[in-house]
């Protein structure tokens, strides 16, 4: 089971992007980083 990179949580499936570096995020933590750059 793949780990967060950012939360360290350990979950099912995991998402990146060039956001992340294109490391594997959560969905939670995801969605947060990119609700952040939306915001910004
Ligand atoms: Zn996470
Ligand atoms: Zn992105």
């Amino acid at each position: 089971m793949p780990a967060c990179h950012k939360c360290r949580g350990m979950v099912s499936k995991v998402y990146d992007c060039d956001h992340t570096g294109y490391q594997g995020y959560c969905r939670e933590c995801y969605e947060d980083l990119h609700y952040d750059l939306t915001e910004a």
